[in-house]
């Protein structure tokens, strides 16, 4: 029998898929680092590719083939790797992919850490530009010959814009680009990414996927949608194998085993139980935002709120079109004179914490800390005013999660 339910398959998947020893519903964790062979030839098979066993748990183990079985079948993909944040999955995979020479396209909406890492990559000599992806047109007018990829993010943080995601889905597919979408904001619940011609999902599971701010991890699905013989940084070592796993295969090798920013057993295990009530408390983060959101947009001390879900966000209409529901992150800038500070430390519910994705309601000053490092001319390019609250929403009941913001909102 097939289930089609999100969460029957997320909560059943590692019991049928990995069908774990003496009846139990998870993979136990092992934190075996070596994996013994009786027979010689057959660790010689392993490193040689000829059979699937596992060689030194920095590529693979149980536990982790565990959770990326679990993270191929919720994206409907071909395969996954786990990393030990989601800023090594997205390091590793761009530096196991790219070469000198080579010309990435970037959002101009993207993640501190991630814009960050551009610079990085420029001093590796590959070309980066950052564009508008709110637009495909932007996007086509960026690519130049030696353009290899494009990156973006679905909802970008803090400011919500929403990428044009099918259009620029459709762009890639027509000029055989790789498309790589980091979902940590909408995971699959909220965002079909096949549907969106992704190539590579990547991104963080410290995130929505786990859940409870409990664990730090991030992952690679190959979508299995882009022809990987396009792709000309391929090692010639990895042509032998089916041409549908190229890509995987070289993040694994040149990425997972020779960078080694692999994910413990114990984190995989975390992150599996979180993904299992994905679907419960992404309803429960989505249905709080947009009331939040509404309620903040009439209030007087409020100058302006950031969220797709409501009608006047610029891109409300793309955000109807590609999500279930418009996710978890809103920002807001105070009225000008209000004093930012002294409105968070009234907070008495929500938490002042950098973090996102977690069952309680977070609260950041976004110029003062997120992007203090890129300065004040980037912000202001960025539109990120001095008095901007970055909000991550939780799983609190509602009335409780207004009341904090009321009281707070009064005192200042
Ligand atoms: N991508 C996005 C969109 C994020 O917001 C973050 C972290 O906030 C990351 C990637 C990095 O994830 P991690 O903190 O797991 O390294």
């Amino acid at each position: 029998m097939e289930f089609k339910g999100f969460t029957t398959k997320l909560v059943h998947t590692d019991r049928l898929l990995n069908s774990p020893q003496d009846g139990a519903v998870h993979q136990p964790t092992s934190n075996s680092v070596l994996f013994e062979y009786k027979r010689v030839e057959d660790l010689v098979d392993v490193f040689q590719g000829r059979s699937n066993g596992h060689a030194y748990s920095r590529q693979s183990s149980g536990s982790i083939n565990a959770l990326q079985n679990m993270l191929a079948s919720m994206e409907g993909g071909i395969g996954a790797l786990t990393f030990a944040s989601g800023m090594a999955a997205i390091t590793t995979c761009l530096l196991s992919l790219l070469k000198q020479g080579d010309h990435l396209i970037l959002s101009q909406f993207l993640f501190g850490n991630t814009n960050s890492f551009a610079n990085t990559l420029r001093g590796f000599g590959i070309e980066v530009s950052l564009v508008d992806v709110t637009d495909v047109n932007q996007v086509k007018q960026a690519v130049q010959p030696n353009t290899r990829a494009l990156y973006l993010e679905t909802i970008a943080n803090p400011v919500t814009q929403v990428a044009d995601l099918n259009a620029i889905g459709r762009l890639c597919e027509e000029l055989g680009l790789l498309y790589m979408v980091d979902n940590t904001m909408t995971p699959a619940y909220l965002f079909d990414a096949r549907a969106a011609r992704a190539s590579l999902l990547v991104g963080s599971l410290t995130k929505y996927m786990a859940g409870h701010g409990h664990v730090l991890g991030g992952a690679v699905i190959d979508t299995g949608l882009f022809d990987w013989t396009d792709f000309p940084n391929i090692n010639e070592a990895y042509k032998s194998q089916p041409s549908n796993m190229w890509g995987l295969l070289q993040i694994k090798k040149k990425g997972l085993r020779d960078m080694g920013g692999c994910l413990t057993p114990d984190s995989a295990h975390l992150i599996s139980i979180g993904m299992e009530t994905l679907a419960l408390r992404l309803d429960k983060t989505c249905a709080n935002a947009l009331t939040l959101a509404t309620y903040l947009s009439s209030h007087p001390k409020v100058a302006k709120v950031y969220y797709p879900g409501l009608s006047d966000h610029p891109q409300h209409q793309l955000a109807r079109a590609q999500f279930s529901q418009y996710g978890g992150i809103l920002s807001l800038d105070l009225v000008p004179g209000a004093d930012c500070f002294a409105f968070l430390n009234s907070l008495e519910l929500v938490i002042n914490a950098t973090h996102l994705g977690d069952t309680r309601t977070l609260a950041i000053p976004v110029a003062h800390t997120i992007y203090y490092e890129m300065g004040a001319e980037q912000r202001a390019r960025m539109a990120i005013s001095d008095n901007m609250i970055r909000l991550s929403i939780g799983i609190e009941d509602i009335d409780d999660i207004i009341a904090d913001f009321e009281q707070a909102l009064a005192s200042v």
